[in-house]
């Protein structure tokens, strides 16, 4: 089949506004939903807080894992939305508000959030560097939290039972690197480059966790590199990963 450019120009035009079209119809259903949650997530609030009466032990028991999983669905809706709004470069930049910081403990306290959900899964874990001292790197720190969770928050989802999650930090030259070590499922070579990309979830993942959308990594790796810093990871199939961030040092 022969198409001439002209064709080829405007089936271009057509899939582009498509896929606007498809983008607008994800990001006005993705509010919707993370309005809805939200409202669930304060009436489940209310209950637990014993605003409607008491609750056996139980009922609450029962009641926090459906606020965890609310939860849960509340911060990956917020992901396809900032995956949205992150295909505009001007509208990632004026959301980013940089303050000099020291990152040990920034990583000690966004780890500590993970202690009960390790607990639960019986996953170690474990920040090496605690108190070290480091030189301070301009972060925006709500940003940066979000690629470090989902760096800590895969360490453990495609771990195995009585895994291992490690993470560290050192100086490398003009930056820090933190590296965030698993006992997992691991990563096939072919597809090391491929899960940063939008939407990428491997087969082996599939299998073994049904939970994601593969959106969680290529955030990451956008807020690392707007940091000027750069992320990838190495690993091996069946035995786990490691996952390295660096971040530049701040000029003094
Ligand atoms: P999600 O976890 O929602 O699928 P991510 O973007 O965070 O999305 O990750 C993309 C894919 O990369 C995952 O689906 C999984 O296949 C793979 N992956 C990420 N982190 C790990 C890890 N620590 N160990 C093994 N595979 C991983």
């Amino acid at each position: 089949m022969v198409i001439n450019t002209k064709e080829l120009a405007a089936e271009n035009k057509k899939l582009k506004e498509l896929n606007a079209m498809r983008t607008d119809l994800i990001s006005l259903n993705a509010h919707q939903i993370r309005t809805d949650l939200s409202a669930a997530k304060w009436i489940i609030k209310m209950l637990l807080d014993g605003d409607y009466g008491n609750l056996t032990p139980e009922q609450e028991a029962a009641l926090k894992k459906v606020y965890d999983s609310n939860e849960h669905a509340i911060s990956l809706v917020s992901q396809m939305l900032s995956a949205g709004k992150a295909k505009s470069l001007k509208n990632l930049d004026e959301k980013y508000k940089v303050e000099k910081a020291d990152i040990v403990p920034f990583l000690n306290s966004t780890i500590t959030l993970f202690s009960a959900e390790a607990r639960k899964k019986q996953i170690g874990l474990n920040f090496l560097n605690k108190g070290n001292k480091l030189p301070r790197v301009l972060i925006d720190r709500e940003r940066l939290k979000i690629a470090i969770q989902n760096l800590i928050e895969n360490a453990i989802k495609y771990n195995k039972p009585k895994g291992q999650v490690i993470i560290s930090i050192k100086k490398s030259g003009s930056y820090l690197e933190t590296a965030i070590k698993d006992t997992g499922i691991g990563i096939s070579p072919e597809n090391k480059e491929k899960i940063f990309d939008k939407f990428f979830r491997a087969r082996n993942t599939e299998k073994t966790s049904g939970f994601g959308v593969g959106l969680g990594l290529w955030n990451s790796k956008k807020i690392i590199e707007r940091h000027s810093g750069k992320i990838w990871v190495e690993s091996a199939l069946g035995k786990g990963s490691i996952f390295y961030f660096t971040i530049p040092i701040a000029k003094k």
